[in-house]
């Protein structure tokens, strides 16, 4: 293995490890220039940076190393030669914010892909892209500010905050946008403590028209770092310039912030974005694949929504490993793989192999309906339950897609079959006597198939 393979594969031991936003401030900008002797020889981008890596993660980077290479590797820093400059906070902005006279030309704080037009729109998070457009068009309106967008990992937060900024961006070039996570507005703060710069620090936020930022969460327990903030805010708040915030939780639930900071963050709108339900997992799936040039057949795209559930990363994550395994082994991406692709990200045997025809099987002998009979036309009522319990258990256990299940459940069309499950998944909690019979089922498929 040479060096730049070491450390790539220490940076995916780490990435799995590590936060998603620690892994990207922290590990993402490190280089690795070579390796001389028994040393592999990591650049920096700057000495703060050093710092900060040698008090933290040290340990971890030279475990990774060690366990990605197989050898006693030791780890010597160097510093970029960019770095090595010592540049004021205000400068740095002002790079990553590029201007002619009074445009601006490029913004590198922001992430170009995070457009509204690419943010797919579902129940789950209308309310919040609604907002979001709301404040991009017309930022520093008292209802909207600040804005509060919250909701779990992976729901799309930090999309939409670089959304707002990007359209701000490409259409009001006079506004200055500002965009940072908690964790870089800490780090700023604190290297310009060190610098003895902390007036800079509090121009170059201070100077926004918007300011967004990105998991406040991570500001709990940072008693000055909050004291900062709350200057910041007020001051952009009362001269009516837009704050927008990410948050993983609502934010008078957070823990470990000031009360004066969480009144504040409560004071303008906060609205929340929820795990997608299936018919937005289903678009998100057919975009992304999409999006990097993958066919995929509708089976294989309901098969990947009905099973990642968790969030839209998920989704993405397994588009992208069906993207590698299909172009490593040369195989069409075909339903088998497809599922072999999402056993591997659930870990756990989610797809048992057991049939449609074995669930029919056990339902038929629970409920003493005829197999027939289930599959059959019948609409007398007890043959309808038995039919309508199929259909749940084998969306449920199986996967099996839609269109599918209608066919082997006498032609029915898909919205048949959607219904089947939206009625069965209300009479499971709402009925015991089903409830009870569709959960020992469920228990027991599932176990005979492991
Ligand atoms: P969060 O900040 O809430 O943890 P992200 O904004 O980082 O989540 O989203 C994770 C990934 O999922 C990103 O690549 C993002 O583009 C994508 N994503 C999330 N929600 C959507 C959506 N509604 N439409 C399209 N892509 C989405
Ligand atoms: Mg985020």
């Amino acid at each position: 293995m040479n060096h730049l393979d070491v450390w790539k594969e220490s940076k995916e031991r780490i990435k799995k490890s590590q936060p998603q936003h620690a892994f990207s401030t922290w590990f993402e900008p490190i280089k690795s220039i070579g390796l001389s002797d028994d040393d592999l020889v990591l650049e920096v981008p700057n000495q703060f940076f050093f710092e900060w890596i040698q008090s933290h993660y040290k340990e971890t980077i030279q475990n990774e190393v060690k366990r990605a290479s197989g050898y006693d590797l030791k780890i010597k820093y160097t510093v970029s030669p960019e770095g090595r400059e010592e540049k004021n906070i205000n400068q740095k902005i002002d790079e990553e914010n590029v201007w002619a006279g009074k445009r601006q030309i490029k913004n590198k704080q922001l992430n170009e892909k995070y457009t509204l037009a690419s943010f797919i729109e579902g129940t789950n998070n209308q309310f919040a892209k609604a907002a979001a457009r709301n404040v991009a068009e017309s930022p520093g309106k008292q209802a909207f500010n600040p804005l509060v967008i919250y909701g779990g990992v992976g729901m799309g937060k930090t999309h939409l905050l670089h959304a707002i900024g990007n359209r701000v961006f490409k259409e009001k070039r006079e506004k200055r946008v500002v965009c940072a996570s908690s964790e870089k507005f800490t780090l700023d703060f604190i290297s310009s403590i060190q610098k003895n710069r902390t007036v800079d620090f509090s121009k170059s936020y201070r100077k926004a028209d918007i300011l967004l930022i990105d998991d406040v969460q991570f500001f709990q327990g940072k008693e000055q770092t909050q004291e900062q903030f709350f200057h910041t805010f007020n001051e952009l708040f009362q001269a009516g310039k837009q704050i927008v915030m990410t948050a993983d939780r609502y934010p008078g639930e957070m823990v470990g912030l000031q009360d004066r900071l969480l009144s504040r963050f409560s004071s303008g709108l906060s609205v929340d974005i929820q795990p997608p339900d299936f018919e937005t997992r289903v678009a998100i799936v057919m975009e992304k694949a999409e999006q990097n040039g993958l066919k995929l057949s509708y089976d294989i795209i309901e098969l990947i929504g009905t099973h990642i559930k968790k969030n839209v990363r998920e989704l993405e994550s397994t588009i992208i490993r069906l993207l590698a395994h299909a172009s490593l082994s040369k195989k069409e991406i075909d339903f088998s793989l497809a599922k072999q692709v999402i056993k591997e990200r659930l870990g756990s045997n989610i797809i048992y192999d057991i049939t449609v025809e074995d669930i029919v099987r056990r339902v038929s002998e629970t409920t003493h309906i005829k197999e027939k009979e289930i599959v059959g036309a019948s609409r007398k009522m007890e043959i309808a339950e038995a039919r309508q319990i199929s259909i749940y258990l084998c969306r449920e256990i199986l996967g099996t897609p839609l269109v599918s299940i209608g066919m082997y459940f006498g032609g029915r069309d898909h919205s048949t079959i959607i219904h089947a499950c939206r009625v069965m998944e209300d009479k499971t909690k709402k009925d015991q006597r089903i409830g009870r019979i569709v959960g020992e089922l469920k228990r027991e498929l599932s176990f005979s198939a492991n």
